[in-house]
């Protein structure tokens, strides 16, 4: 065992300007689509798609299974999925089956009726995450939002605790964060928020029950809106105990528990809420289940539902705050009824499993190799790495391993040999489209991006 490497800065930020000019020469249709883009709002359709490693985003021309290809003619095996909206694989068979048959054959998008769709997806989603009763929306972002509303009002309290450094969407209450001296504040950039987030929200580190203990004794928080494993800030997994831990103490200060699926559905048929036999009074859920087709979700226990229905004045029929024109639409419903009956089926969440273990594997062994001082961690179909080992307990620790220049120097390096990784994090996902081959090429780009970096590095 030798020491630690360390980076060479000078290096790295040579190598990341060679990919850049690699990536402008390579890519000039997109960048001239980007240019073209005058009259979108940062030239994006929405300004999340400004995040690029490389300096301008790649315009997709097609995408199916694991595979997407630009309009320069690159072919990328898609480890991002749409940032886990694809995790069934791009366009499968079933979905466009399904979506083609109800726009084209039966006809109506948007009925703002009933399909007998929706009462399938909802016994297939209470079978899976055991809550009974569902509604939709069309994004988990709204999934939460209306969970959120449905709490306070039944419980008549006004808080929501989020974990440090969580993402749940665009939740007004969620965007806050442990600050340095410990206490809660609005997460950084925080975007006209509608009020200071302290007044509505409490905030508790993940895998830190003392922290909860403390913030729920103050016996004002309607629910606890978490993610069984950290995601959005890397993975960070759950410490035995912890889960256990945060349900017991949930209910005893009589706070609901809301499991948001929307990325830890990677760990099985069932999300964590299954593979880990939790059990939250509520779970949400989107992206995903649509196979490619906004769909979000929310499902509750049996007497959850009833305290609801049986409120008589909570306007749940019209305009009180809770629904949307489009939510639970017959496309939407005919999509995840396909993705769940046909695409990602128990048979094919073992094999996504296996491969991300593969991943996983290859990329510790990789980091191992370079004595770099990284950590892996997967969340069943989910991988990622983290500049830091060993890997982060929570999500301020995690925040605090983030390294821009060596991502943009990965992201970058990748891309232009063919590997698209999630913008946002060195996060890989497996649809069930995806095999050990691809996962081998992104290991041998993987493993030259390092030998590039650490060649005649101390
Ligand atoms: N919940 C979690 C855990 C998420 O990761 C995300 C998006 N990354 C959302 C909710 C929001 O999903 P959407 O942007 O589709 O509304």
């Amino acid at each position: 065992p030798g020491a630690e490497r360390v980076i060479d800065r000078d290096r790295l930020r040579l190598l990341t300007g060679r990919e850049r000019a690699l990536f402008a020469e390579r890519n000039p249709r997109s960048a001239d689509a980007y240019a073209r883009a005058g009259h979108l709002f940062g030239r994006v359709p929405m300004t999340w798609m400004n995040k690029s490693a490389a300096g301008y985003p790649v315009y997709v021309d097609r995408a199916r299974g694991a595979r997407l290809s630009d309009v320069d003619g690159h072919e990328y095996v898609d480890f991002c999925l749409g940032d886990t909206a694809a995790m069934a694989g791009h366009s499968p068979a079933p979905v466009v089956e399904a979506v083609t048959r109800r726009l084209g054959e039966l006809g109506g998008a948007s009925t703002m009726l009933p399909t007998e769709d929706a009462a399938v997806v909802g016994a297939e989603l209470s079978r899976r995450f055991g809550v009974p009763e569902w509604s939709f929306a069309l994004t988990a972002t709204d999934a939460n939002r209306w969970a959120i509303r449905l709490l306070r009002a039944v419980t008549g309290r006004s808080r929501i605790l989020v974990n440090s450094y969580c993402y749940h969407g665009s939740v007004d209450e969620s965007l806050i964060v442990v600050g340095p001296d410990g206490r809660p504040r609005s997460r950084e950039g925080n975007v006209g928020a509608p009020s200071d987030v302290t007044l509505t929200s409490r905030v508790a580190e993940f895998n830190d029950l003392d922290g909860l203990a403390r913030e729920l004794a103050h016996g004002d928080v309607a629910a606890v809106l978490m993610e069984p494993a950290l995601t959005n800030i890397g993975i960070v997994l759950p410490e035995p105990g912890y889960l256990e831990g945060v349900r017991a103490l949930t209910r005893e200060h009589g706070t609901y528990l809301i499991n948001d699926e929307t990325h830890t559905f990677s760990a099985g048929p069932g999300g964590a809420t299954a593979a880990w036999g939790l059990e939250p009074d509520v779970v949400t859920i989107g992206k995903a289940i649509g196979g490619g087709v906004p769909v979000g979700a929310y499902g509750m226990s049996a007497e959850l539902a009833a305290d609801l229905l049986g409120r008589g004045d909570l306007d749940l029929i019209d305009m009180g705050g809770v629904g949307g024109t489009l939510a639970g639409n017959p496309v939407s419903m005919a999509a995840t009824r396909a993705t769940l009956e046909e695409v990602l089926t128990e048979a094919a969440f073992a094999g996504m499993i296996e491969v991300a273990t593969g991943f996983a594997d290859g990329v510790r062994k990789i980091i191992d190799r370079y004595a770099l001082p990284w950590s892996v961690s997967r969340l069943g179909a989910r991988v990622e790495y983290r500049f830091a080992s060993p890997a982060p307990r929570n999500g301020t620790a995690s925040a605090a391993s983030a390294d821009g220049e060596l991502e943009d120097y990965l992201h970058t390096y990748l891309l232009n040999r063919g590997i698209l990784l999630t913008p946002f994090h060195n996060m890989a996902l497996m649809c069930p489209a995806t095999t050990p081959e691809d996962v081998a090429r992104h290991h041998e780009v993987f493993d030259a991006a390092l030998g590039e970096l650490t060649r005649d590095a101390s």
